[in-house]
């Protein structure tokens, strides 16, 4: 197959979602076909940001083409349009891959969300932008000549397949990619010139590269007869001659003349070096459309400067959505276009912005980094660092403008409240400022969320801690054993119920001078006990010693310790983990993630203390049984059932339900006053209750 003879085509078949995809795009009823100007430009503006870099190290790479444009034409008698780029080009593997054989994550997800529903004009955002060229034709070919290969075409009518031929024949492009829409019947007011700038004003105002329209120009010129004979000669458009007859009578002629020229259609002066004040919001909403391909407006801009010993303009955008990858972990995300003195250098510049930040959008414009620099040069710039330090905390100002709004503050925190959160993990610098944004539910807060600041002016007098409790919903933790004495004491306990909170709050420990502690770890201690409720508990400490070490050694080691609890009111026990072990919440979230060390996990999430409650009957009612008969087989069963229930109702999972299922079973029988002999024969998979006097447990075998 290598050996291709020149100018035959070869067949390619659409990769499968790549086809499904065609067709939604050609069969589905969308209003909104204009877009596909947009994304074509954008694309071609993208491949110009590709040479140009390539350029600024290797300037031979522009010999074949040395300006920089993009140009429309537009061609009513062959109801075509074309839209051509001195950019990159695509070599012959690029256009075997890139538009048709290869499909993006995204593919998949655009389908999707059409047919949830959403906007054609979203293609951009999913990566698959170019085939929007089919919402308006029915054939699109594309020309390409990339400086590393031969020019190529490739065509297709959609329909399964596409082919590519080398261009032996064809007009050379030097370097770039024309790509050729042939207009479906209905939709040929995309060749009228006003409609074309109409769309590039409104869709690509933005872009850096000059735009220019191939338009039609018609003026009458009066001419003599004897000069019409030069004219003719010196006009390079049509001539036309018109109502000779009259022209004749009065020895001048009129001519119609009908010529072309290429005609700039945007301005480029970058929208950053403009005065803020001299913005309109409009004008930043279509710049931050052009920007991201977002359908939506930004939820907030900030554009700023910076001078003095450094010198940088820039403009940085939150989007009101997360997109549909925002933490996949394939892709670094990163948003902020990287530009030096007005000339684009790179996108996705990892250094410019922490990971956390991905999701913000926008434009840095330095004056400082030299033009030629490299990807590797970056890593240990020291400009950088400080480009980098200042649009963090430039992000975090607009976000704490964000939350000014409260509205706007609810849709922000619905979207990126994970990368905050990932941000108080990562960022100790910022720590603080950003525990200011966290908002969280509580046990006083309603449906409402409530900042750690507000928290703070609500605390009873004395109180030197803030209580959180995490797991996997509020509704799991709003009523857990473990709120109860707090509960009752009147302090406030946050919900911590978001995955990454667990890691959030394990860096962030304090807040505005107070401990953030756990109310499910061990060492709770609440500080506004009088001398007496000491005393008092003190005793009961002691009177339940003995029952701690009974249940201790009939848990064995499913538990380190067993303890007189401080924290529970109602329930009769419960399980806490140490402070520095990870909570139930936390060996749930380790259990979901597949990879992780199994043998950290082992080491981590061993260390469970039951708490018991003193005041609770069940616990009174064992300790009187235990205490008489020290071998009363019941305790050893209501022990286990306690410490499952325990396990549940802290948070944890059960190892095994079915033991667990067949002790309450058990337990039923006992109360609904059913023998166990006689239904033994029914289900005899099930354990046998032990009976006074046997000898061995049969407890044992189940477990
Ligand atoms: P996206 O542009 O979001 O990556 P598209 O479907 O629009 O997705 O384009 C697919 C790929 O085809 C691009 O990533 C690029 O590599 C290539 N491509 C499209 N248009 C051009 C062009 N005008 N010049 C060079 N390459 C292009």
């Amino acid at each position: 197959m290598a050996d291709v003879q020149m100018g035959e085509a070869e067949t390619f078949a659409f990769q499968a979602e790549i086809n499904q995809l065609l067709s939604l795009i050609i069969n589905t009823f969308y209003s909104n076909k204009e877009i596909f100007l947009r994304e074509l430009i954008s694309n071609s503006s993208d491949a110009l940001d590709k040479i140009r870099f390539e350029s600024l190290t290797d300037k031979s790479k522009l010999d074949a083409q040395p300006e920089l444009f993009i140009r429309l034409v537009p061609d009513k008698v062959n109801k075509t349009l074309s839209i051509i780029d001195s950019g990159i080009g695509m070599t012959k593997a690029d256009l075997v891959n890139n538009l048709g054989t290869i499909a993006r994550s995204g593919t998949k997800e655009f389908m999707e969300a059409l047919q949830a529903g959403a906007d054609v004009s979203m293609i951009g955002q999913f990566g698959v932008g170019f085939y929007s060229a089919y919402l308006v034709a029915e054939k699109v070919i594309v020309t390409t000549k990339h400086n590393d290969d031969e020019q190529y075409i490739w065509e297709s009518q959609a329909g399964g397949s596409f082919t590519v031929t080398r261009d032996v024949s064809g007009e050379q492009l030097g370097r770039g990619t024309k790509i050729t829409l042939y207009m479906k019947e209905d939709q040929l007011e995309y060749l009228e010139e006003r409609r074309i700038k109409d769309l590039v004003k409104k869709h690509s105002e933005f872009i850096s590269y000059p735009i220019y329209l191939w338009t039609e120009k018609t003026t009458e010129k009066e001419v003599s007869d004897d000069e019409d004979d030069e004219a003719k000669k010196e006009e390079e458009g049509d001539v036309e001659e018109v109502d000779e007859e009259k022209e004749k009578k009065s020895k001048k002629k009129k001519v119609k003349e009908v010529s072309h020229e290429w005609q700039l259609i945007n301005k480029q002066k970058p929208i950053w070096l403009r005065k803020p004040e001299e913005i309109t919001k409009d004008e930043y909403a279509s710049f931050y459309k052009s920007l991201t391909n977002d359908w939506e407006e930004h939820l907030a801009v900030k554009h700023f400067s910076v001078e003095g010993q450094l010198e940088f303009k820039a403009i940085l955008f939150v989007p009101k959505r997360a997109p549909f990858d925002l933490f996949d972990t394939r892709k670094k995300m990163n948003n902020i276009k990287l530009y030096v003195r007005r000339v684009f250098i790179m996108d996705n510049c990892e250094e410019l912005i922490p990971e956390y930040l991905g999701f913000v959008k926008g434009v840095v414009d330095s004056d400082d980094l030299p033009l030629n620099i490299s990807r590797e040069m970056l890593q240990q710039n020291k400009i950088l660092k400080v480009i980098r330090k200042n649009l963090v905390k430039k992000c975090i100002e607009m976000f704490t403008e964000i939350s000014e709004n409260k509205e706007d503050y609810t849709k922000f925190y619905e979207a990126f409240s994970k990368n905050l959160k990932l941000g108080i993990h990562e960022d100790s610098q910022n720590r603080s400022k950003l525990a200011d944004l966290l908002r969280y539910q509580s046990t006083k807060s309603g449906d409402e969320m409530t900042s750690l600041k507000d928290y703070v002016t609500r605390m009873k007098e004395g109180q030197k801690n803030i209580y959180y409790i995490t797991g996997e919903s509020k509704k799991a933790v709003e009523n857990s054993p473990f709120l109860e004495r707090l509960k009752k004491k009147g302090y406030e306990v946050l919900f911590m119920v978001d995955a990454i909170d667990e890691y959030a709050v394990g860096q962030l420990k304090e807040y505005d001078g107070k401990k953030l502690v756990s109310a499910t770890k061990e060492g709770l201690k609440l500080d506004d006990e009088t001398e007496e409720e000491k005393k008092k508990q003190e005793e009961k400490k002691k009177s339940f010693e003995s029952l701690c070490k009974i249940i201790k050694d009939i848990l064995g080691d499913k538990v380190e310790k067993v303890v007189v609890s401080d924290r529970i009111v109602d329930s009769p026990c419960c399980l806490v983990t140490g402070e520095y072990g990870w909570s139930a919440n936390m060996e749930r979230i380790m259990k979901a993630q597949a990879l992780r060390d199994s043998s950290m996990g082992s080491y981590m999430s061993s260390k469970k203390t039951m708490e018991i409650n003193p005041d609770n009957g069940i616990m009174e009612e064992l300790r009187k049984r235990a205490e008489t008969d020290k071998n009363d087989k019941s305790v050893k069963d209501l022990v286990l059932l306690l410490f499952e229930t325990a396990l549940l109702t802290s948070g944890f999972s059960l190892d095994d339900p079915n033991t667990f299922a067949a002790r309450i079973h058990r337990m039923l029988k006992l109360g609904l006053n059913i023998d166990e002999d006689e239904t033994a024969a029914e289900d005899s998979d099930m354990p046998a209750l032990e009976e006074e006097g046997n000898e061995e447990s049969k407890m044992e075998e189940v477990d």
